[in-house]
């Protein structure tokens, strides 16, 4: 188990999920919401949330339901649609500080548009 253990609802991404700031919505269900990215690392950089409050990948894994599992699974193939991205695309979700999470709040970051690099820099 990785260090984040208690989710702390003052991140940024908790405040776009109670409307305190705005966001551009791509995707929305009852479990889960997509937007795009304020920083793109990409022409295209979405970023998906699940509505329910996990720290990490790490934690979703571990003590998420199966619903919010499958909706926010189910969720990428139909976001990477309503995008177009028919040459595929690349998903990545860091976790915890080694693995550079900046936002304590789990999401996967989608990226496409272009060929991408390598998935780490030298
Ligand atoms: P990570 O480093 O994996 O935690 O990613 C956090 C991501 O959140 C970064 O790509 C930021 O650009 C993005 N981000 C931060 N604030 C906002 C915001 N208000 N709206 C959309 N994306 C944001």
């Amino acid at each position: 188990m990785i260090d984040i253990k208690n989710y702390n609802k003052d991140n940024v991404f908790g405040k776009i999920l109670r409307k305190e700031i705005p966001s551009d919505v791509v995707y929305e269900t009852e479990e889960i919401y997509a937007f795009k990215d304020i920083n793109p690392q990409a022409p295209i950089h979405v970023v998906i949330i699940p509505k329910k409050e996990f720290c990490s990948f790490d934690d979703f894994s571990r003590s998420s339901g199966e619903k919010t599992i499958l909706e926010m699974i189910r969720s990428i193939s139909i976001i990477a649609d309503i995008l177009e991205l028919k040459k595929g695309y690349r998903i990545i979700s860091n976790i915890g500080d080694f693995g550079g999470q900046e936002v304590p709040h789990f999401h996967i970051h989608m990226l496409g548009g272009k060929r991408l690099g390598k998935i780490v820099a030298p």
